[in-house]
């Protein structure tokens, strides 16, 4: 708590700390050690952990760092909240994203910008810039981000942590307010790639109240993370390495897959022929689930109303004055793909691409382990540098959204930095083999 009250009116992470409840639960938690309940070598019990403002905490005000939601305090905990609970943890806070997990530097929340907290003038990356920059600045050992075309990977990249987004369905998303719900993954952005496996422990696995979580066994993380990873057969795609991706990140990548090969690591160049048409493709579908799932903020169920005798200006002040510009924009675009008479010449058009997308992952996963590139083009940008220009700021996802559109599991951990920001090195695995992508995260660090 001190450190965060030392650091955070400088870097913005957070959105709200809990010191009370945060006391209250360690009080708790002590009367389990003593009552024998808990065991003190429980490897998450007493660690503080900040959650991103999307994921419902009981008691504790969520609001998507949205103003709709200012006033929205749940009446349960995500799935992943009492999991964590289980384990030990003590939330601490609430943390800064951009408004409903749309965007890509922070700059949409509605309450404060969060800072880089290796350069104060740049972003953090987003969506979950607040969960990246509140663990690169030592506020907290671990956070919650969720990542739906790269909310986790990117931020970790521009803030120099470790960052993993689990295979879809692999972590519960109940009590993760939706966004794009075929894309929609939660996940541990942490110092390290072991740090990740103890939370992906006690995070993973079926959860009956989310009729999209898989009901596939959860490895013991930890126990190959330490196993020799030489025999392994990574691929590395051309387009991750090509034209529109800084020289500065193209070297540390590049030094990291030496680094690999020289564990043992045989690598070899593969093409990813259609995720050229992956941003598209991904702001086409994630903005029609978005359309729909945010219908459900009109002034009437959850948040903020504006108060009016007429119920359809109601929906329309309480949602014109809640949502902020960028929310609107995925609202309008949208309702445009999903609306007759364009359904088919967008939507459907979409999900056919994302089904090439994803077999262009499963063809070279017939052939090797693993994906290695780049997590993100450059390093953190300025703020307010791509503000103005939404496509710009749509292309920093370039290389995480496929790995959403294909639902497998990918983390960024360090390699490096280039002009003294940090670079990001993405590791991405097959479908529910994230045991594997942190055994050559853990092995490269
Ligand atoms: N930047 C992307 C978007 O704005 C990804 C966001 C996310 O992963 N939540 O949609």
């Amino acid at each position: 708590i001190e450190r965060i009250e030392e650091v955070d009116g400088t870097v913005g992470a957070f959105l709200r700390l809990d010191k009370e409840g945060a006391r209250l639960e360690a009080d708790r938690l002590d009367m389990q050690l003593m009552d024998g309940k808990m065991t003190a070598s429980a490897v998450l019990a007493g660690i503080p952990v900040g959650i991103k403002d999307n994921i419902v905490t009981k008691d504790i005000t969520t609001t998507c760092a949205s103003a709709i939601l200012s006033n929205f305090d749940p009446i349960h905990n995500a799935t992943v909240v009492n999991r964590l609970h289980e384990a030990g943890t003590v939330t601490i806070g609430k943390l800064n994203m951009d408004e409903f997990a749309m965007g890509s530097s922070n700059e949409n929340s509605s309450f404060h910008v969060v800072k880089n907290p290796w350069n104060l003038a740049k972003v953090p990356g987003g969506s979950s810039g607040g969960s990246a920059a509140a663990v690169a600045a030592g506020e907290v050992p671990f956070t919650l981000g969720s990542d739906t075309g790269g909310s986790i990977r990117q931020p970790a990249s521009y803030c120099g942590v470790t960052g993993l987004k689990p295979t879809y369905g692999r972590v519960s998303r109940f009590g993760l307010v939706a966004y794009a719900s075929s894309l929609d993954q939660i996940g541990p952005i942490t110092r390290s790639a072991e740090d990740s496996a103890y939370v992906m422990q006690a995070i993973a696995g079926h959860d009956a109240a989310d009729s999209t979580s898989a009901n596939v066994d959860v490895p013991d993380y930890t126990e190959k993370l330490y196993a020799d990873v030489s025999g392994l057969k990574a691929a590395v795609p051309a387009e991750y390495l090509g034209d529109g991706i800084d020289a500065g990140v193209k070297s540390r990548v590049k030094e990291a897959i030496a680094i690999l090969e020289e564990q043992g690591i045989a690598w070899e160049e593969v093409s990813l022929p259609y995720s050229k048409y992956a941003l598209p493709t991904y702001y086409i579908l994630a903005s029609s689930e978005a359309s729909a799932n945010l219908a459900r903020f009109d002034g009437i169920r959850y948040g903020v109303r504006h108060e009016s005798d007429n119920l359809i200006d109601t929906y329309k002040k309480s949602r014109s004055e809640g949502f902020g510009e960028e929310v609107k924009r995925r609202i309008m675009l949208g309702t445009f793909a999903l609306s007759t008479g364009y359904y088919d010449a967008y939507y459907k058009k979409a999900q056919k691409v994302r089904t090439l997308i994803k077999q262009d992952f499963d063809k070279i996963f017939e052939r090797f382990d693993l994906i290695i590139g780049p997590t993100a083009p450059t390093t953190a940008f300025g703020l307010g540098e791509e503000l103005d220009d939404p496509l710009t700021m749509y292309a920093n996802d370039i290389l995480t959204i496929p790995v959403n559109l294909a639902g497998v599991p990918a983390i960024s951990v360090p390699c490096g930095f280039s002009d003294s920001l940090p670079v990001g090195l993405q590791i991405i695995g097959k479908h529910f083999d994230e045991a594997t992508v942190l055994q050559v995260a853990n092995a490269y660090q």
